[in-house]
């Protein structure tokens, strides 16, 4: 075993636990170390605290005098915490978080120091932005960009830093974060929702978008993380032999949790209280090593931002614990990967869920009206769903039978099957008593309050209705949802609204009652979008060439599928929702594609870096060591040698044609990459990586593979995935 191997091994496996006591109630520390509206009641006035609790339910603007107040009492909280910085925390277009601390420390002249926070600081900064990804929107003259306080995501302290959850735009009020757009999806949705809902019910005056994530990620020990030059640089191993023992046991899957990794979930959930993530669930996956977290469902904007600071304070406490966690789609080839499930309803002020089957005739339709008109909505936008959760990373685990395939289809399971088949033989217009009275009483009033196929859902569905609320299964383990999330809540407020208009279309025109309407709107609807629909197996090979038949998109890479996001239709819908401008979707769009170029650029050359300065050399110096075995027998046996050495000299060669094979391959590599890096157009560009570049990758790679499995163990210097899997 090389050196490096051998103690990085030796470090996992000797480390010490880290004990949490994880004793008492959860509910005492909830929330502790945030902002919220307990804490407000603590610390500020009536007045402010009706000011942010009205910017939060209505969206008002909170005057500079209120500020001031808060900004004071919010002082006052974080001291009294030991708090000693503050940052505004925002999610620029990297995808991760970004904070920049600053001192309450002021000084005030003749040696003397106050501790100050105002509340200009706390509404508005300027952070020297500048190198925050902007895909051109911001020329370096205008190089000023600014977060502003979201006051609908309450401020927490983390660690002795004061964190203020802001919008970050550029200085002519473009989005140049995740944030802002889906705040302006919400609002829509929430518009184009109530509008609906008063067909059902009056008092509704707000609906809200919930969020559910359901978090995967592996726990590599940080020594032996360290020790591969590709898990460091790129989050995921470029090479590796499949271990003899993988997943195929299916014996970790909800399996009892390693001891180390619960001491390290524990400690992370006690995090998650104090900063109010309100973590429920932790469990095992699928793969060794592999786990998941996952929350009670919450507001979407601040479900967002819960998973976004998760995924930060993950890698933190994962460090405490000697783990690195990986985050990344798909870590180990041959071996499951991760998700993040979203799991998404609309809820209404007055406690109902709109997504919910309900007891009522009455209110079954409204869900059935949402129902519909999201299927509808996914139907129609199929396409920018699938470029939402588009990466270089998720591209290796849709449709590779792990998870859902590239194509977007809606699984509903057989009950609400049968609920559409018979809604659309709804009579044209009018309709007759008898039918009327059928259909409130068979048909709409007969859907089950739980779902009886909801218990055995289809695992395979990209977008499955279960139960209560949609889940987009999707979405990769790396995503800020909030991607995601703003295509989803946008194209459902387009299609609310767009069933707004027709069914008062069919009231004022044709003398419709209102229900009448809605069944005749919802009748062309189901018909209009049945091709979405699909109840079998989404990985089967199958489900393809079905798919391409009722002319549904399969864009497997991520070049072709971000395309879509600047297609006239994109743009006019966002424009028309107020969701995005049409440089700010041109400026994502830049900005995702060159992130697809430099991630498989960075990829191809750690690849051929570890080709050729790890595997190579000790193919070689191996090789070394049978030549001497056949030169020490040709000195014993003499010209009968050969009988002898027959396999050694198989093993040679083969080790040289491996060698032969990668040295070739990583030099066309190395020319293919140029090549692409002489493309001006960004779009050809990425093309190139990943039609040219990115092919080179598994060829290589077979060959380092079967190097792995011919050399002496002794010798290999790359930690393998047995290691990396089963140390515990
Ligand atoms: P699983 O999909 O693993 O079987 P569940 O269905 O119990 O698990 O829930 C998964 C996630 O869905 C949880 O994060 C939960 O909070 C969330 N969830 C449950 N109900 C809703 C809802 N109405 N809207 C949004 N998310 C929800
Ligand atoms: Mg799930």
């Amino acid at each position: 075993m090389s050196k490096l191997r051998f103690q990085a091994l030796n470090q996992a496996l000797n480390r010490k636990p880290v004990f949490v006591d994880e004793r008492g109630k959860r509910s005492d520390v909830f929330g502790e170390n945030v902002f919220d509206e307990n804490t407000m009641r603590q610390y500020l006035t009536k007045d402010a605290r009706n000011g942010v609790l009205d910017a939060i339910d209505t969206g008002k603007k909170i005057d500079r005098k209120i500020a001031d107040q808060i900004s004071s009492s919010m002082k006052e909280w974080a001291l009294q915490k030991g708090v000693t910085h503050y940052t505004h925390w925002f999610q620029p277009l990297t995808g991760g978080t970004a904070e920049k601390h600053d001192a309450f420390f002021e000084t005030i002249g003749n040696g003397m120091a106050i501790e100050k926070f105002g509340g200009n600081e706390l509404v508005q900064q300027e952070p020297d932005a500048s190198s925050f990804p902007n895909g051109g929107i911001r020329n370096t003259f205008e190089a000023r960009g600014y977060t502003a306080w979201d006051p609908t995501s309450p401020a927490f302290i983390y660690g002795t830093t004061l964190c203020i959850p802001t919008v970050f735009v550029s200085y002519t009020g473009e989005a140049l974060d995740y944030k802002t757009p889906l705040l302006r999806a919400l609002q829509a949705v929430d518009k184009a929702s109530v509008d609906v809902c008063k067909y059902f019910d009056k008092n509704i005056k707000k609906v809200t978008a919930s969020l559910g994530w359901e978090q995967e990620y592996f726990l590599i020990d940080k020594a032996l993380a360290a020790s591969r030059p590709d898990i460091t640089l790129t989050g995921r191993t470029l090479l590796g032999h499949i271990p003899a023992k993988g997943q195929q046991l299916d014996d970790h899957y909800f399996g009892s949790i390693p001891g180390r990794a619960l001491d390290f979930m524990r400690d992370l959930e006690t995090e998650c209280m104090l900063l109010g993530i309100p973590v429920k669930t932790r469990h095992n996956e699928v793969a060794p090593n592999q786990f998941e977290l996952a929350p009670i469902y919450e507001e979407s904007n601040l479900a967002v931002d819960h998973n976004s600071l998760l995924m930060d304070v993950m890698g933190k406490v994962g460090s405490r614990h000697n783990f690195k966690v990986l985050m990344h789609e798909k870590p180990f080839a041959g071996v499951n990967g991760s998700g993040k499930h979203n799991n998404w309803s609309l809820s209404t002020n007055t406690g109902v869920n709109l997504l919910a089957p309900s007891k009522t005739p009455m209110s079954n339709l409204q869900f059935l009206t949402f129902f519909i008109n999201t299927i509808k909505a996914v139907y129609d936008h199929e396409e920018l769903l699938r470029a939402a959760i588009a990466s270089a990373s998720n591209d290796h685990r849709l449709g590779a039978n792990e998870a859902p395939p590239a194509i977007i289809s809606v699984f509903i399971g057989q009950q609400l099957t049968k609920v559409l088949a018979e809604l659309e033989n709804v009579t044209s217009g009018k309709l007759s008593p008898e039918e009327k009275t059928d259909l409130k009483l068979n048909v709409v009033g007969k859907i089950p309050h739980i779902l009886l196929d909801n218990t055995d859902r289809n695992r395979t569905s990209p977008f499955a209705f279960t139960g209560n609320k949609f889940e987009f299964r999707a979405v990769g383990s790396t995503a800020n949802c909030a991607n995601p999330m703003t295509v989803l809540n946008t194209i459902v407020a387009k299609q609310l609204k767009e069933f707004k208009i027709e069914v008062d279309g069919l009231i004022a025109s044709k003398g419709l009652k209102k229900d009448e309407a809605i069944f005749n709107v919802l009748r062309e609807y189901i018909k209009a979008s049945k091709n979405i629909l699909f109840e079998g197996n989404g990985y089967g090979a199958e489900w393809e060439i079905e798919a391409e038949k009722r002319g549904l998109s399969n864009n497997k890479k991520t070049p072709e599928a971000l395309k879509v996001k600047v297609s006239e239709k994109a743009i006019a819908l966002y424009e028309e929702m107020g969701v995005m401008n049409k440089r700010e979707v041109e400026a994502r769009y830049e900005i995702e594609v060159e992130e697809y170029t430099s991630r498989i650029q960075i990829e191809s050359r750690v690849l051929g870096d570890i080709a050729g300065n790890h595997v190579v050399p000790v193919a070689i110096r191996y090789q070394n060591t049978i030549i001497e075995n056949v030169a020490g027998l040709k000195t014993i046996f003499g010209d009968d040698f050969k009988v002898h050495a027959a396999e050694q000299i198989k093993l040679i060669t083969k080790i040289s044609e491996h060698i032969a094979v990668i040295h070739s391959k990583v030099d066309e590599m190395i020319g293919a990459r140029k090549v692409a890096n002489a493309i001006e157009d960004s779009e050809e560009k990425a093309a190139a990586y990943c039609n040219v570049v990115l092919p080179f990758f598994d060829e290589i790679r077979y060959h380092c593979d079967k190097l792995e499995i011919m050399v002496d163990d002794e010798l290999w210097p790359l930690t393998k995935y047995r290691e990396l899997l089963f140390t515990r």
